[in-house]
């Protein structure tokens, strides 16, 4: 049986204006149609009815952890038996799930704990977003994330044979850590890890293997490596410079901001001196840079990175760097499944799309945090919160 969703206002995520009472038609986890009148006859179809919430499209995230939260002390990570942290992990998935996120991008787990949840996912064992995932990342001997056990690789070779490796288990892309963190003491977030020659080498052999490679950089002398050897993302980017801003644009190479990271670490207890420090550092930069890449024309997305489902803060953010409403809607729906290479299934309400669809309390327009307000997720045709 099919399922009609009515909605009051809906908003596509293509970027066109709201709409007044539309009704769309959901059959086998995909939408049929969209209609301004009400495309059902009574007993054929079950109705839903969402007209006194704002419908969007399932939200995307192009950047989150799914097995630990940015609170946890990293060391905890090789600490931690694999069994505690997937469980962790499958409970992250359900809240983000519940949160109105459809689809998810996970930059970085050990031990491919990563491609077993999206199996659980598909599978229908856990709820969870769709999952895109990069396996086991890559940085240098003793580098920024070496706490991940098993993703030390250093010289072309090693590089090499750890992309084929990933390519081998199923990753959907590749993500490298290129610069130092803010996240790791005493690191210089804008050094870089990796030489040029194996910059290089990864881009060359992710794209061999068809694969996106997704770069942790904040800036320095590995942006300009990264952009001229045609990496396919740059995630972070705070301290990026208006030259290394143009070549992206013209090369139509991504920017995944994350800045909520910082704004959340900035006002927690949690956090240590200096990384709260650090972070106030990089909430100017990355306003900066973000007012920089929407007037230099970089396509940009956004992800939660840690701050699991808290895409608002991001939102808020490239609003504050002029991007309008709609564009920040758009951002964390189509702009970041263009970027997760799902655009065509997902990230707009258009007849033939997967039915990822939610509702939400108030005028996301008027008000960013109507998007955390989340009454209504259906991921795929399948309904997982319905508040009544
Ligand atoms: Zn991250």
């Amino acid at each position: 049986m099919s399922i009609t969703l009515l909605c009051g206002t809906l908003i596509d995520g293509t970027g066109r204006e709201p709409t007044d009472n539309t009704a769309l038609r959901v059959e086998d986890g995909l939408i049929t149609a969209i209609d301004t009148a009400t495309p059902f006859s009574p007993g054929t179809t079950q109705v839903i009815d969402l007209r006194r919430w704002t419908v969007l499209p399932g939200l995307i995230d192009a950047h989150d952890h799914l097995c630990f939260d940015w609170t946890d002390p990293k060391d905890l990570l090789s600490r931690e038996p694999d069994t505690w942290s997937i469980l962790r992990g499958a409970a992250n998935c359900r809240r983000i799930l519940h949160a109105g996120i459809t689809t998810l991008r996970v930059m970085g787990e050990k031990n491919h704990l990563d491609l077993q949840l999206r199996h659980a996912v598909s599978t229908g064992l856990v709820e969870g977003p769709d999952l895109l995932v990069s396996g086991k990342s890559l940085t240098t001997a003793g580098g920024v994330q070496s706490w991940f056990p098993d993703n030390e690789v250093d010289g072309v070779a090693e590089i090499r044979e750890h992309i084929r490796r990933q390519a081998n288990a199923g990753a959907d892309l590749i993500k490298m850590f290129a610069t130092g963190s803010t996240a790791t003491r005493a690191v210089d977030p804008l050094a870089p890890c990796f030489s040029h020659d194996e910059i290089v080498a990864a881009v060359d052999e992710s794209r061999r293997l068809g694969l996106p490679l997704a770069a942790h950089c904040h800036g320095g002398p590995a942006a300009r490596d990264l952009v001229e050897a045609g990496a396919y993302s740059i995630e972070h980017g705070a301290w990026l410079t208006d030259d290394v801003l143009e070549q992206m644009a013209g090369r139509g190479v991504y920017l995944v901001l994350t800045s909520g990271y910082a704004h959340v670490v900035a006002d927690h207890a949690a956090a240590t001196d200096l990384q709260r420090e650090r972070c106030r550092h990089m909430i100017q930069a990355y306003r900066r840079t973000t007012m920089r890449a929407r007037e230099l024309g970089v396509a940009i997305g956004i992800g939660t990175d840690e701050n699991h489902a808290g895409l608002a803060i991001e939102m808020r953010n490239l609003r504050g760097a002029g991007y309008s409403p709609m564009q920040s809607i758009q951002a964390a729906t189509a702009w970041n499944a263009r970027i997760c290479k799902v655009d065509a299934q997902t990230g707009s309400l258009e007849v033939g799309k997967r039915a990822d669809v939610i509702a939400v309390d108030g005028d996301p327009l008027a008000d960013v945090d109507a998007i955390t307000r989340v009454r209504f997720v259906m991921r795929r045709g399948t309904v997982y919160r319905h508040e009544m």
